[in-house]
């Protein structure tokens, strides 16, 4: 079964605005997970580690998430499928040291197209959202903004607590911006190292700087320099030192010389993800910050997601190999219509084809296909251009492949409209061995002469022969010379139309 989506219409990228955006975005700003939400799981998480039953998986565990995409109702501003790939991407390299890999539930993203959401995703909630929540996944509402009222600054990104999902905005969604694995560490129960100050970063100015007051502004315990309160001030945890919120800090060096209650200096660790510190600081969670993502993954609050699946393959290549349409033959097409075929590329079960008239993409089309062929409609007589980006539920990392082409040209070329007078067409057996033999069976209405050819996978002539076909059932053998395995094409042209059928050599 092939399912096709198409995704996008005509991408035209006002580049500047864009850029401007991003420059307020350098810094990873606010989370807008509110303090203590999964605080709950972090005490129950902490005494399971204490009395030692939670045990190291020894193993990965594949755990699933549902991405919705929320667009306005007439489809636009939504994400691009293509940034959600990268960020996925990014988020498994985050936590492959924790033994966590996250894959796309059934493969597929959920489009919502709703003004309501798209504006003020919070008034949703109840409604949509929760219609929308995946109970076995995890659920991340992509929007165009998060803001949050009552949060200092702009909230990027936030764990909802008593939902249990996530909502991310849609310029944190790319393959280096920190801020999706941050909200997860808040999934998994974490908390900020600097819980207590996310409202009122601690610094110069700041009433009693530079001590610190021993509770913080949001009500936690202040974490001290030595770490004596450790367990119970801030996030609980020991192995990350006392923070007072370095957002504002220049750089990833704290140096701005805040002391604690008891006027020592503190030394907050600038590479944590959990921290404020910038995208290009952190990188890392802690040994108890791990143990806590372990003990939370194995509470029973986790039942929920669905853990037994396995993924199809590890890496997936991005050279796509067009078989059909040949790049430098024009082709015919009837009524604009055209399958364009490319070989399988191995572990890829779905891609993003994208076509433009010009080879620098710069406005285009997208469809999202299952397979690895795709119908397309309302050709004209011109060069088109396109490029695929083959993935799986898994594995998202590889990048879009280089540019490909074919050409329309409905004066010179043979038509491609299927023979009406043949009733069937097959290529048998199928797959078939190395420099084996293949037999074409066709069965016809009247008798005809055709050309029999077969195409490789780089759109290469690898066998050509004519042929009489007579009215009935015909069974021609074909000596085949290949020493490739892959994905063949097969022809029969006549004056009449042309017929095609897919075929694989596999040793
Ligand atoms: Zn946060």
């Amino acid at each position: 079964m092939r399912s096709v989506l198409r995704i996008t219409t005509v991408a035209i990228l006002f580049l500047i605005f864009s850029l401007s955006a991003i420059a307020q975005h350098t810094h990873k700003g606010v989370c807008g997970t509110e303090d203590g939400a999964g605080m709950d799981r972090l005490i129950k998480n902490l005494a399971a580690i204490k009395e030692g039953i939670v045990h190291k998986r020894g193993a990965i565990t594949y755990v699933p998430m549902k991405y919705v995409l929320v667009a306005r109702t007439n489809g636009t501003g939504r994400v691009t499928e293509e940034a959600v790939l990268d960020m996925h991407c990014h988020l498994n390299e985050v936590y492959l040291p924790q033994d966590i890999q996250f894959y796309i539930k059934d493969g597929t993203f959920e489009h919502l197209d709703k003004d309501a959401v798209y504006d003020d995703h919070r008034a949703t909630r109840n409604t949509w959202m929760n219609g929308l929540n995946d109970n076995k996944a995890v659920t991340t509402f992509i929007v165009k903004n998060v803001d949050l009222s009552g949060t200092a600054g702009d909230a990027l990104a936030y764990y909802d607590g008593q939902k249990d999902w996530m909502v991310v905005q849609n310029d944190q969604v790319n393959k280096n911006s920190q801020t999706f694995p941050h909200e997860l560490g808040h999934f998994f129960s974490l908390q900020h190292p600097h819980l207590g100050w996310g409202s009122a970063p601690f610094a110069p100015g700041e009433p009693g700087w530079p001590t610190a007051p021993a509770i913080s502004p949001d009500g936690a315990i202040t974490e001290l320099a030595d770490g004596s309160n450790c367990e119970d001030a801030a996030d609980k945890l020991c192995d990350t030192p006392a923070d007072y919120n370095g957002l504002y800090t220049n750089g990833c060096v704290y140096n701005n010389g805040a002391m604690d209650p008891n006027g020592q200096l503190i030394d907050p660790d600038e590479t944590l993800i959990m921290s404020y510190f910038g995208d290009n600081c952190v990188d890392k969670f802690t040994d108890d910050q791990k143990e806590v993502i372990e003990a939370d993954l194995a509470s029973s609050d986790r039942n929920r997601l669905e853990k037994n699946w396995t993924p199809l393959a590890t890496t997936v290549s991005n050279k796509v190999f067009p078989v059909y349409p040949p790049e430098d033959s024009p082709v015919a097409v009837s009524g604009g219509a055209l399958t364009v075929d490319w070989a399988n590329v191995t572990g890829a079960t779905h891609y993003i084809f994208e076509l433009a008239t010009n080879a620098f993409f710069s406005s285009s089309e997208k469809w999202m296909v299952e397979g690895s062929s795709i119908d397309l409609t309302d050709l004209t007589n011109r060069k088109y251009y396109y490029r695929i980006r083959p993935f799986n539920a898994y594995n998202t990392c590889a990048n879009v492949s280089s540019g490909m082409s074919f050409t329309i040209n409905n004066n010179q070329a043979t038509s491609t409209q299927e023979i009406d007078f043949v009733k069937n067409f097959s290529v048998f057996p199928n797959p078939v061995s190395r420099n084996g033999q293949i037999f074409i069976s066709v069965n016809s209405k009247e008798s005809f002469n055709g050309e029999i050819s077969v195409l490789d996978f780089t759109g290469k002539t690898v066998y050509r022969a004519n042929e009489n076909f007579a009215t009935g059932d015909n069974q021609i053998p074909v000596e085949l010379n290949i020493d490739a395995n892959g994905v063949y094409l097969m022809f029969i042209k006549s004056e009449a139309g042309i017929l095609k059928q897919k075929f694989v050599v596999n040793k």
